[in-house]
């Protein structure tokens, strides 16, 4: 076996700070959590507007939530420059974009990290809350934004579809919202022989007007290309295929589509985890 090779030991490297461009300077640790003090390894002195060269002003530190290490919320502190332009007075503060979007309250790799706790090893949103150290709506917000940015917003995941199937599932046991959601998946590659089905989009609801809606934001060359429609016995589904899909044939398989739909769901879970794990192949 090979020996490992050891460097020193670095909060900044350790808690991925180097891949948002921070550096971390200090620690207060409790037994509840740990902060972090840090600072950007970028420079940002130079106006935006003017181009002109910046003085600093004063100082403004940034609270991040970040992936929390063994069961104590971690959470950064950036102590952020303000500068304000020699040439043309405009004050601006240290971007810090690598970090996480403006306004946003959880870093970029607590995000992923919360995304990858909900999705792969099925946490609830109040246990990741909870490890975050923010409030269950911030998680929540949060992690919907990232689940539509990495799984839905792929403007390459409608190409080559000639079969969808349109089931409706439960979706949750709540008060809040709607109780359905209606999945539509890409039965392409079983019809082709070729791979598993590919869940193409979850709508809350399960009503006629939520799928020929969905149908219609496709584009017409898109809708063109559909064959076969799949879905369960709920005549909504079939007037809004009738309707936005007019070449398309209606098959009524119920069983078929949940299995396929539970399928589908199962498959872009392990894709989610084997991209997880490649991905922290990468960077070990
Ligand atoms: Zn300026």
């Amino acid at each position: 076996m090979d020996q490992p090779t050891f460097s020193a030991p670095d909060l900044t490297t350790f808690c991925h700070l180097d891949t948002l461009n921070l550096s971390c300077v200090g620690q207060q640790l409790t037994e509840h959590e740990a902060l972090l003090l840090c600072t950007p390894t970028n420079t940002d002195d130079w106006c935006r507007k003017c181009g002109g060269h910046g003085a600093p002003r004063d100082t403004v530190t940034r609270r991040l939530a970040h992936e929390p290490f063994g069961h104590r919320p971690t959470t950064l502190h950036i102590r952020l420059r303000r500068y304000k332009c020699l040439e043309c007075g405009h004050v601006w503060r240290h971007d810090t974009a690598a970090a996480a979007p403006a306004r946003a309250k959880i870093s970029r790799t607590g995000l992923a990290w919360a995304l990858r706790a909900l999705v792969v090893d099925h946490a609830t949103v109040s246990v990741i809350a909870k490890k975050l150290a923010v409030s269950w709506h911030t998680a929540n917000d949060a992690i919907l934004a990232e689940g539509h940015r990495v799984l839905i917003d792929d403007p390459t995941r409608f190409d080559g579809v000639t079969v969808i199937g349109v089931d409706e599932h439960v979706w949750r046991h709540t008060q809040r919202g709607d109780k359905y959601v209606t999945v539509i998946i890409d039965l392409t590659p079983v019809r082709d022989k070729t791979g598993p089905a590919r869940l193409l989009d979850m709508i809350e609801g399960r009503s006629k007007a939520e799928f020929k809606t969905w149908l219609a934001e496709r584009s017409q060359e898109w809708r063109d290309g559909i064959e076969v429609v799949a879905m369960d016995g709920f005549t909504g589904f079939k007037t809004a295929a009738a309707e936005e899909l007019p070449t398309a044939v209606e098959v009524m398989d119920p069983f078929h589509v949940v299995k396929l739909a539970g399928d589908g769901l199962d498959d872009v879970r392990r894709r989610v985890q084997q991209e997880t794990l490649d991905h922290r192949g990468e960077e070990g």
